[in-house]
C-alpha cells in the first residue's frame, strides 16, 4: 500500500506567509503532507530541486466565449492557455458566449461544453442584465460565483448595460442569495458621449479612444457601485480597476464596513497609454491602458496590500476584429491569460521586490477566499493539489508560437519575461510540462462551497 500518489520533492514551497524547502505529499488529488524529507511510499515522484512551487493561479476574470463564439476562443483552447500559464482554475464571465449566461438554460449549455473540453477547473459567473432579475435565483442554485454587471456598454448587443435600477435591484437580490456582484465600472453616459463627439469629428485614433474613457468615468462609476453595495448590503467586486483612485475608493469602502474587493490586470501593471499607441489594436481594452502615474499607483496598491487580486480579463477575438483604421470600431479586449503569472514573476518579484507569498495570495489564495472556494488556492493540507512549478530565473521572450490561444494575438508577445512555468498540476496530475499539454481535459465545473461567505480582503502580515 502506498502512502501517497505523488511526492513533489525538494521544491521551494510558496505558502502565503513564507517560502520553505519541503516535500509535498499528494493523495487522491489533495495535499496531505508538507514537510522536509517526507517518508512513505509513493507511486510517483517529481524532483523539484531548484524549482519554486506556487498554488495554481485562480484567474477570476476570463472570457472563453463558448458556446456561440467559439471562433473567438473556446473552452478547449482558452483553458489550455491558462494551464500553460500556471493557472488551474478560472471563473468564466457570462458575456461573449452566446447565449450569455443569464439564466439556468444558458448555464447548462456551458456546463456541457466544460464537461468535454476543460483543461482547468472552471466556475461560472452569471450575468446581471435588464430583465433577468427573476433568473438570479436559478443561477444561484446552479452554483454561479456571483453576478457580473456592466455599467457601460459591453461591446456585445446580447449583454446590455445594467442601468442603475437593474444594478441596485440586482444587488438586493444578490445580497439575499449571499452572492457578490462584480461590476465593470465606467460611466456609460460619459464614455459614450465622448466617443460620439470624437467619432462625429473624425477623430478615431488610439489617442482619441484613450481620451474618450478618462479616469473620472471609472472613478465615478466605482463610487456609485460602492454606494449601491453599502445601501443593499451586497458584496461587491470591482473588476479590472485601472486607476489608483479606484483602488483607494474600494479600500476606503472596506474600511467603512462595505464588503468590497477589486482586481487589476497584468496589462495595467505592465503597459501604459504609450504602449497602446505603439502596439495598436492588440492592446485595446476598456478601461484603457493608463498613464505611468496610474500604473505606479496600482503597484503601490499591490505592495501596500489594498489591491488584493490580479486577474487577466482574458478577452480574445479573431484577428479580423482587431484591425482597421477606426480605433473605436476595433474589438476591445486583451488576450493575456497565459501571461498572468510570468508577468507577476517578472515585474512584481524580480523588478519590484514583491515577495512570492504576496504573489501567491493575489493570484490564488485571496481569490479562493473571496469567492468561497476553500478547497483551492493554497499550498496547505487538505487543499486540492493544484500547483504551478516555476523556474524563477529562466529568461525568455514570449513568442507567438508559445501561445495556446485560438488566435495568437497578445500584447505580451515580444515581452522579455523572467520566470517560466515548467509544470502545472491539477489535483495532483500533471497537465502541462515545459509548455506542452500532456493530459486529456480533466477540468471540472466547480461551484462555491455551500455556506461559504466571501470575506473582506485582509492582507496577511
Ligand atoms: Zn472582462
Amino acid at each position: 500500500m502506498t502512502a501517497f500518489d505523488l511526492i513533489v520533492r525538494n521544491g521551494q514551497i510558496v505558502t502565503e506567509s513564507q517560502v520553505i524547502t519541503a516535500d509535498l505529499g499528494i493523495l487522491d488529488g489533495q495535499i496531505v503532507a508538507i514537510e522536509p524529507s517526507l517518508t512513505g511510499a509513493s507511486r510517483n515522484e517529481i524532483d523539484a530541486s531548484g524549482v519554486h512551487v506556487l498554488p495554481g493561479v485562480i484567474d477570476a476574470h476570463i472570457h472563453l466565449n463558448e458556446p456561440g463564439r467559439i471562433e473567438w476562443e473556446g473552452i478547449a483552447s482558452g483553458s489550455r492557455a491558462l494551464a500553460a500559464g500556471g493557472a488551474t482554475t478560472c471563473f468564466d464571465m457570462p458575456l461573449n458566449a452566446h447565449p450569455p449566461t443569464i439564466d439556468a438554460a444558458s448555464f447548462d449549455l456551458k456546463r456541457q461544453a466544460i464537461a468535454v473540453s476543460a483543461q482547468v477547473d472552471i466556475a461560472l459567473w452569471g450575468g446581471l442584465v435588464p430583465g433577468n432579475l427573476d433568473r438570479l435565483e436559478e443561477l444561484s442554485e446552479r452554483g454561479v460565483v456571483g453576478f457580473k454587471a456592466f455599467m457601460s456598454r459591453s461591446g456585445t448587443d446580447d449583454f446590455p448595460v445594467a442601468d442603475d435600477f437593474t444594478l441596485h435591484q440586482g444587488m438586493i437580490r444578490a445580497a439575499a442569495l449571499g452572492l457578490p456582484v462584480a461590476v465593470h465600472a465606467e460611466n456609460d453616459r460619459l464614455t459614450a458621449g465622448l466617443a460620439a463627439v470624437a467619432i462625429a469629428a473624425g477623430r478615431t485614433t488610439a489617442r482619441d479612444y484613450l481620451a474618450s474613457r478618462p479616469p473620472i468615468a471609472e472613478v465615478e462609476a466605482i463610487e456609485r457601485a460602492l454606494l449601491f453595495a453599502e445601501d443593499t448590503g451586497c458584496a461587491i467586486h470591482i473588476v479590472h480597476v485601472s486607476t489608483g483612485r479606484g483602488v483607494a475608493l474600494v479600500a476606503a469602502a472596506c474600511a467603512r464596513g462595505i464588503d468590497a474587493s477589486c482586481e487589476t490586470c497584468p496589462h495595467y501593471l505592465l503597459f501604459t497609454e504609450d504602449d497602446l499607441v505603439r502596439l495598436g489594436a492588440v492592446a485595446k481594452c476598456a478601461p484603457p491602458l493608463r498613464t505611468v502615474d496610474e500604473r505606479e499607483a496600482l503597484w503601490d496598491g499591490l505592495v501596500s496590500g489594498i489591491l488584493p487580486m490580479i486577474a487577466s480579463d482574458h478577452s480574445p477575438a479573431p484577428a479580423t476584429l482587431k484591425e482597421g483604421e477606426d480605433f473605436f470600431a476595433i474589438w476591445g479586449g486583451i488576450a493575456g491569460a497565459q501571461s498572468l503569472l510570468p508577468a507577476m514573476l517578472t515585474e512584481a518579484y524580480h523588478a519590484r521586490g514583491v515577495d512570492l507569498p504576496t504573489i501567491a495570495r493575489t493570484t490564488a489564495g485571496f481569490v479562493a477566499r473571496r469567492f468561497g472556494f476553500a478547497q483551492k488556492g493554497q499550498l496547505a493540507i487538505g487543499c486540492d493539489a493544484d500547483l504551478a512549478l516555476v523556474d524563477l530565473d529562466a529568461k525568455y521572450m514570449l513568442a507567438t508560437d508559445d501561445l495556446h490561444y485560438r488566435h495568437r494575438l497578445s500584447p505580451f508577445v515580444g515581452y522579455r519575461f523572467q520566470g517560466r512555468i515548467v509544470r502545472t498540476l491539477l489535483r495532483g496530475e500533471t497537465i502541462v510540462q515545459e509548455g506542452n499539454i500532456v493530459s486529456p481535459p480533466t477540468g471540472r465545473l466547480i461551484r462555491p462551497e455551500p455556506g461559504a461567505t466571501a470575506t473582506v480582503p485582509q492582507p496577511i502580515a
